[in-house]
Parts: structure tokens; sequence; C-alpha cells
């Protein structure tokens, strides 16, 4: 299941439809498909979703999309920075609040908070330890201007701060929910369980759109939401069905559940695995020894039920 659409152009602010636009960021990678999309919500006074990364280029393409008009909130998704980057430098220049869940610590599980007390090392996955938004905004929290009204949804993850935005019949999903693949879940900021409990609380919210941060508009949103869920369920399986022939460690693990990884992608892939572990850990399906960590040995927890 694929969501085609042409690549949109770089350094061009498209009108989705009225009262919304997308401005779309130099910064396609493998890990960012086509790069980040910018969105402006609203005609005279307006709303910015993810400024996108700290690039000069999608700075003034940023400006030049909003001509003039009023930025009256920034809102961020999660503090990666090729979506919070140029949050600081579009906040300066145009006076507006930046509104986040909080900073890139917010929202952490118990779990994930001891790992990383316990050392572990984070993934490279470009955190932003300077993000701080002026206002945070909690669960449910609601924005209401002539834009509309805009419900922020806690949904950890992918990241333990990430917020989804819904808008009228539409939610911008961030991260959380892509539109070329499946998100990246990497701890200690990422957290499979929560995750996991984000797509059954977005599969609750009615929505006709997902506008994603990276990738095309998402318009069958339920059938994407379910496919992804029994994607991350199938993983899961694969991942049981190797621990049932004996013991792994996590490179071992995803060697054998992935086929023909590109070697970029690898470190991604051990990360992906590890945190299916660590939510197998969390159930009792699964034992860590000697405790729970990349370096851990991994095998079925024989004791659970
Ligand atoms: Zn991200």
């Amino acid at each position: 299941m694929t969501h085609r659409e042409k690549m949109p152009p770089v350094g061009i602010a498209e009108q989705l439809q009225p009262g919304l636009q997308r401005v779309l960021a130099p910064n396609a990678s493998p890990m960012t498909y086509w790069g980040t999309n910018t969105y402006i919500l609203g005609e005279s006074d307006v709303i910015v979703i993810d400024p996108g990364p700290d690039d000069p280029t999608h700075f003034n393409t940023l400006l030049q999309a909003l001509d003039g008009r009023r930025v009256a909130h920034i809102l961020v998704t999660h503090s990666h920075r090729d979506h919070s980057g140029l949050c600081a430098a579009l906040s300066k220049q145009t006076g507006a609040p930046i509104a986040g869940f909080g900073n890139s610590d917010a929202g952490r599980s118990d779990i994930m908070t001891a790992l990383l007390n316990a050392g572990m090392k984070r993934g490279g996955e470009g955190v932003d330890h300077s993000y701080q938004p002026d206002a945070c905004l909690p669960d449910g929290a609601k924005i209401n201007g002539s834009w509309g009204e805009i419900t922020a949804i806690h949904t950890p993850g992918h990241m333990a701060n990430h917020l989804c935005f819904a808008w009228g019949d539409d939610i911008f999903t961030g991260d959380h929910i892509m539109g070329w693949s499946t998100s990246l879940i990497s701890p200690p900021d990422g957290d499979l369980t929560a995750f996991m409990q984000s797509c059954r609380k977005l599969r609750e919210m009615p929505a006709k759109r997902y506008f994603p941060g990276h990738g095309a508009a998402i318009i069958q949103p339920k059938e994407w939401l379910a496919w992804l869920m029994k994607h991350r369920q199938a993983r899961e399986n694969q991942i049981l069905f190797a621990l049932g022939q004996g013991a792994f460690k996590v490179p071992a693990l995803t060697e054998s559940i992935y086929d023909d990884l590109a070697p970029v992608l690898l470190p991604a892939a051990q990360r992906n695995a590890f945190a299916h572990l660590i939510d197998l850990c969390q159930r009792d399906v699964v034992l860590a020894l000697p405790s729970i960590g990349f370096d851990a040995k991994f095998q079925i927890n024989d004791a659970a039920e």
C-alpha cells in the first residue's frame, strides 16, 4: 500500500486547498524521503506546523510563502531537527510563539528514562536539545483562531514529545504516521509500547486525511493506519519466531528478520528490532540477560503464561 503523488517542487509553496499550503524543505534523504513538509494553515492570520530544518533556502521559501502574513503560532510535532530546527529563527523573524508538547525530554516513559540513566546511547536521529517551546500543549489542548480549531493529540512513540494536530476533518501526523514508510522507533527516544498505544488512540479519531511530516497526503487514513499496525504485529511475530529458535543479540536478530537491507539503513533496523524487544520485555513475553540493554541477550520468557 503506497500513496502515489509526484514529488512536489522544492522551493515553491503549493496550495493544497484554500487555507492550506505545503512547503517542501530541501532535505531529501533515505530517512526523510522527499524531505520535510512544512504546512501553513489559514489565510490572513496563519499557523505554521513544523518549520523544518534550519536551512537558509527553506527559510527564504517559507518567508516568501508567508508573504508578510501574521504568524499566530508555530506548532511543532516533535523535536527532531528536521522538524523543529527552524523554529527559533522563524519565531525571531515573525514574533510568533512556539508551541509543542515540551522539550526533548518531555513525555518519556519510565523504562526509557531508566535506559537513558543507565547510559544507553542514542541512535543519532537528530534530537534537537535546544528546543524549548514558549507554550506547552497538553493532550487535548485547543488553538482557536481565523484558521479554525486545532486540537493537540499527544502521540508518543516515534518521540516522547510527539503531537499530532487535528484540524477539521484532517490530522497532521508528523512522524507518527508517514506517507511513505513506517516510522522509525529508536530507543531511548522512541518507544514502541507508547507508539502502539498512540496508534490505537488515533484509530478512534475520525479523519478524512492525514498530512504527514514526510511524503504525500494519506487519503485512506483508516486503511493505512490498520496496515501500519499490522506491519508492526508481523515484525513482532518474526522476532518471536526467531527467538523460538534460540537466544539472540540485537545485530544477529536484525540480520535474521530483514532481507536485503541497504547498509545505510542497518543501524535504524537494529534500533527498530531493539524497540520491539524492549516492548516484548515490558510485556514479560521476552527476557533480557543480564538486563535490558542494546548488548543484552534476548530469549523467550518460558515462565510467561
Ligand atoms: Zn522525527
